[in-house]
Order: C-alpha cells, then sequence, then structure tokens
C-alpha cells in the first residue's frame, strides 16, 4: 500500500465535511423513514454491528458480509435509515481493519463511500417503483439489482481511489469474485430478515442473526482448516527439497525463498546457536528481498526475542509493534509490526532460531507456529545433513594434520588441468615440488610432534606466499607439491625461488618436544624445489611429476640443497 499524501488526506476530510450533511438532508428528502420502531432498528444495527466484527479471511482478502442487513434495513425503512445504519458500521469495520492515526483518512474516504453508493442504490431501486404491492419477483429483481449496485460502486470507487494515489492492481482478482458471489449469495439472506421483520418484530434479526453468524463462525474454522492443511501439504513439500541439498548455503537459500510462499514476508532472519561462545549468530538476513550481509552483533541467551526464544525453546507472536516493543534490545526495522519467531529444534535441542517479520499487522495466523516449526524441524535436519556431507567431503580431500589438500584429490585436479590444457584452455601447467632438506634431524632433535608442527606452519606459509597461484597440496611426509595453471616454467621457477627465499628468512616457532620443560624454540629450516612444465617438458601428467621429482633431487638435493631446480631434458 502506498503512503497516501497529505493533501489528499485533507481533500478527503474536507469532501466528507460537504457529503455527509448533504447526503442525509438529500435521504431525508427522499425516503425519511417515517414509523420507525426504534427496538427493530435497535437490532438491526446491532446485527449490522456484530457481523463488521466477524470477517473471515478467504486466502489472503477479508470478507465482511453485511449488505443483506442493510437491504433488510433499506426495504424496511428506506434509504435515510439505511445510510444511518452503514454509518454506524463504519466505525466497527474500521476498528476491526486496525485503522490507526496514520489511516484515519480510511474514515472519511469509507464514510463518503457508504454515503454515495447508498444514494445511487437507493435511487435506482426507486426509480424502478417497486412496491411490496409489486409482488415477489420483482422485489428479488429490484433487490439483485440494490445489492449488485453496492458491491459494484464500492469495488470501483476503491479500485478508482488506489489507482489515484499510484496503487494499481488488478480491476478483477478471484477475491473480487470471491466478494460478489458472496455478497450476492446473501440477498435472500436479507429478504427473508425483511418479511420477517414484519411478521415478528425484533425477533426476526435474531431468527435469522443466529444462524447465518453460526455460519459465518463455522467457513472461519473450515477456513482456517483449510489453510493449515495447504500449509502443511506446501511445508512437506518444501521439507522434500531441503533433503536433496547437499549445501548449507543452498538448503538456507532455499528455505528463505520457499517461506515467502507460505507467508506474507519482509524480513526474514536465521540465527546460529554458537555452542562454545554461547551466542546466536545471523547466518542469513534477508530484508525486502535483498541477501545483506551478516554483520549484526550476536545475541546472548535471553536477550531479545530471538534471544529469548532459544532460552525458552518456544515460539513467539506478535500482531502488531506496540506488543513487542518492550522486548526488543538490539538491532530491529523500524516499519515492522507483526513478528513471528521459531526455535529451529533437532533432538529436542534448540539449534538455531528463525525471526520472519512483516510490515502489517496481523500478518501470521497462530497456525503457523506449528506449520513453522515443522518447517523447521526440516531445516535443522537438511542443514546437519549438509554439514555432514560437506565435512566428509573436506576430510576426504584434504591431510589431516596441514589442511592442505591430499595426494588423491591432487591427482584429480592434476588430470582435469592437463585436460584444460590439451583442449587449448591455457598455454602452460607448471609443476612444483618441494621437500625439506634434513628434516629428518628436526624429528631426531625436537621429537615428532615438533615437526609435526612445523609441517603445519610450513604450510602455511606456503599457503601465504603461492597459494593465489597454485593448488596446494601435501604430497606425502615432508613433500609438498603446488600446481600452478596457466603458468610457464620460467614463471613457475620465480614462484619456486620466491617459497624458498621466503622459507630460508623465516624463523620457525616450534616447542621442544623431547626437553624436559618442553619450551619453545626457534629453529630455521630450508627447502629444496624440483619445477617441471608441461607442454614444454612433457605431455603426460605422470611425467610432469616424474620431471619435478627428478629436477628435485638431481638439480636441487645432490648440488646442496635450498636451491631450485629446473628439469632439463
Ligand atoms: P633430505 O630430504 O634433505 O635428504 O633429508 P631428510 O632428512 O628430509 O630426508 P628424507 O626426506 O628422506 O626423510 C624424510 C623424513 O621426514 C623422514 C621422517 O622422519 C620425516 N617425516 C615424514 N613424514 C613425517 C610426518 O608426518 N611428521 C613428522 N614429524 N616427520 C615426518
Ligand atoms: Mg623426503
Ligand atoms: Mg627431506
Amino acid at each position: 500500500m502506498k503512503e497516501v499524501k497529505k493533501e489528499i488526506k485533507w481533500a478527503l476530510w474536507l469532501i466528507w465535511l460537504i457529503v455527509f450533511p448533504a447526503g442525509f438532508y438529500i435521504a431525508y428528502h427522499i425516503s425519511p423513514g417515517t414509523g420507525i420502531d426504534w427496538r427493530i432498528a435497535t437490532s438491526l444495527i446491532g446485527l449490522a454491528v456484530i457481523s463488521a466484527y466477524l470477517p473471515f479471511k478467504v486466502d489472503h482478502s477479508t470478507i465482511f458480509i453485511i449488505h443483506w442487513i442493510n437491504l433488510a434495513a433499506f426495504l424496511t425503512y428506506g434509504l435515510f435509515f439505511e445510510m444511518l445504519l452503514m454509518q454506524i458500521v463504519l466505525i466497527p469495520l474500521l476498528i476491526r481493519a486496525k485503522m490507526s492515526l496514520k489511516t484515519l483518512y480510511r474514515f472519511p474516504l469509507n464514510s463518503v463511500m457508504f454515503m454515495l453508493i447508498s444514494l445511487l442504490a437507493g435511487g435506482v431501486f426507486y426509480l424502478m417503483n417497486i412496491e411490496v404491492s409489486s409482488g415477489f419477483g420483482p422485489l428479488v429483481a429490484a433487490s439483485a439489482v440494490y445489492i449488485f449496485i453496492h458491491i459494484f460502486a464500492n469495488h470501483i470507487y476503491l479500485y478508482g481511489f488506489n489507482w489515484l494515489i499510484g496503487n494499481r492492481y488488478a480491476f478483477m482478482s478471484s477475491d473480487t469474485k470471491l466478494d460478489y458471489a458472496a455478497t450476492m449469495l446473501s440477498m435472500p439472506f436479507g429478504l427473508a430478515l425483511y418479511y420477517l421483520l414484519q411478521l415478528l418484530g425484533p425477533s426476526a434479526t435474531l431468527l435469522l442473526g443466529i444462524p447465518f453468524l453460526a455460519v459465518t463462525m463455522i467457513l472461519r474454522l473450515y477456513n482456517t482448516s483449510e489453510r493449515v492443511n495447504t500449509d502443511l501439504a506446501k511445508s512437506a513439500k518444501i521439507g522434500h527439497q531441503l533433503a536433496e541439498r547437499l549445501n548449507v548455503s543452498e538448503v538456507l537459500d532455499l528455505f528463505t525463498n520457499k517461506l515467502g510462499d507460505l507467508m506474507p514476508l519482509d524480513y526474514t532472519y536465521v540465527l546460529d546457536v554458537h555452542t562454545s561462545r554461547d551466542e546466536l549468530v545471523l547466518l542469513r538476513r534477508i530484508e525486502n528481498g535483498q541477501l545483506e550481509p551478516n554483520n549484526l552483533s550476536p545475541v546472548r541467551k535471553g536477550e531479545g526475542i530471538s534471544g529469548k526464544v532459544w532460552e525458552s525453546g518456544s515460539a513467539l507472536l506478535f500482531n502488531k509493534k506496540s506488543e513487542w516493543i518492550e522486548e526488543v534490545e538490539g538491532y530491529i526495522p523500524s516499519d515492522i509490526e507483526s513478528i513471528i519467531c521459531v526455535p529451529i529444534q533437532r533432538d529436542k535441542r534448540t539449534v538455531a532460531v528463525l525471526l520472519a517479520a512483516s510490515k502489517k499487522k496481523n500478518a501470521f495466523g497462530t497456525h503457523l507456529i506449528a506449520i513453522l516449526e515443522i518447517l523447521c524441524s526440516y531445516l535443522a535436519i537438511a542443514m546437519q545433513n549438509a554439514r555432514n556431507y560437506q565435512r566428509n567431503v573436506k576430510r576426504s580431500e584434504r591431510c589431516a594434520l596441514t589442511g592442505l589438500y591430499n595426494f588423491r584429490y591432487f591427482n584429480e585436479h592434476l588430470e582435469k588441468e592437463f585436460d584444460r590444457l590439451q583442449k587449448g584452455h591455457m598455454n602452460a601447467l607448471s609443476l612444483i615440488l618441494l621437500d625439506i632438506d634434513h628434516f629428518k634431524k628436526v624429528n631426531d632433535t625436537y621429537g615428532h610432534e615438533s615437526g609435526n608442527d612445523l609441517l603445519k606452519e610450513l604450510a602455511g606459509l606456503l599457503i601465504e606466499t603461492a597459494g593465489k597461484d597454485a593448488l596446494i597440496a601435501r604430497y606425502g611426509g615432508e613433500e609438498f607439491v603446488l600446481l600452478v595453471s596457466g603458468k610457464t616454467k620460467k614463471e613457475a621457477q620465480m614462484i619456486g625461488e620466491k617459497i624458498r627465499n621466503t622459507v630460508e628468512n623465516c624463523t620457525f616457532e616450534i616447542q621442544h618436544d623431547l626437553s624436559k620443560n618442553r619450551e619453545m624454540s626457534e629453529i630455521k629450516m630450508t627447502v629444496s624445489i624440483g619445477v617441471a612444465s608441461s607442454p614444454e617438458d612433457t605431455d603426460s601428467s605422470k611425467n610432469l611429476l616424474r620431471n619435478a621429482d627428478r629436477a628435485l633431487y638431481i638439480g636441487a638435493k645432490q648440488k646442496g640443497r635450498n636451491k631450485v631446480a629446473v628439469y632439463a631434458k
């Protein structure tokens, strides 16, 4: 809904000031409503007011069925009384629609609309010249015209106003059709009420009003259970789709996307429980359909809405700002009204929290809590599966000690890159093989554990020095291999030289594993490096490795170590 300009709001009040008295004046002159029995009049107004409080929602549109009551009022006491009844009913209707100070303009807007519609429909009815004595058939026809004018004029007026303020939508939606159908179908009730009022007086409103309101309530219940059913079916489908995703990020994207199909959403936040830090950390933040950075401060247990949901393990639902404003401690966009916040649980433990919000008041039905809890349990399982899968993939690809790729992964990558080279996607593919000099001595002097620490440190150094250019793997033992795609032998040699130089100038800190006090020791070390390249040296991946190995041993190790040697045929 677009914000209505101040001038339009003032214009509405001005028009209302003219139309309101004028409308009543004209109506009184056309049909003053003589002989009004105030018991009947009050019972009709009472029934209309109660009906205005009992709307029911179909999908997302709200339907009030009160036209049958004003038809009966019109037929019984004429235009003036019907106009009065509609103006009175406007008050509960607007209260029900949550009119606020900002939307106070709806009062003149609707009041003028009701007035004009009453005049139009009543005027047309009088022009048709129908009397009670004209018989049942003509009265039914005239009543149908009367009700149709009411609903049609209402539709045109609101569509026109929205069009004027730049709020464009389809003229005939399925909701509008439903509104037409429901209102037209209520006409027989209006006629029945009119006849019964003549026969029974005010009790007629009870005789027809009670079953009518009962049916309305049953329809409301039916509609709610229908919505629960469709929402459940939707969430089961989403659950299946979530289970198919093997990547945490994809799981979250799918979940947050699909959530919008279930409920009107402007803001979605998924917060992950970090057990070690005892904090809720933002995992996904979507605001007005945009993915925003996760740069909000973590939430502590019991803090704010999500912190409370984490602490209690039970959901919270707020229909408007005044309900939650006291609860909030951290960040929250100011235009939020409705909030639904549910724990995401696995094995009865809260592992994350979902907070969804809308700018509209009363945006979320209570049934959504149960639906979201089910959906969130699907999410929790899907996230765990995806995390396990990703962890296993990583484990199968990486060396446990250094975190670098393992030789198996390296080999697969080498084959793929060779393929790319052969297809002409790059000009050269080079390989750098590295072996620590006299590493046995380190183990013998400081112990195996310290040797391991050194390997880890060297792995970090390699990533720092060449991580941008190369895929780095642990070849085995204290040997490392780097694959540099798209680089010639000369370029790879320069990278090798950079590594050799960096290692030589680095002081490594290790704990003396074999000494009594396990004190920290600073040690120096050097590496020997062999470089080979394709297509320059060979056109087979196996030979590329073999050549680098030969360069390493013959050209670097045998020549005194701490050297970079390139393969020479
Ligand atoms: P050089 O290569 O200069 O000829 O001498 P070196 O002492 O490094 O000899 P070599 O490469 O033959 O020996 C490798 C040694 O590295 C043998 C073993 O003690 C050690 N080593 C291999 N893998 C590991 C490991 O995972 N952890 C530790 N701490 N040591 C390892
Ligand atoms: Mg070795
Ligand atoms: Mg060695």
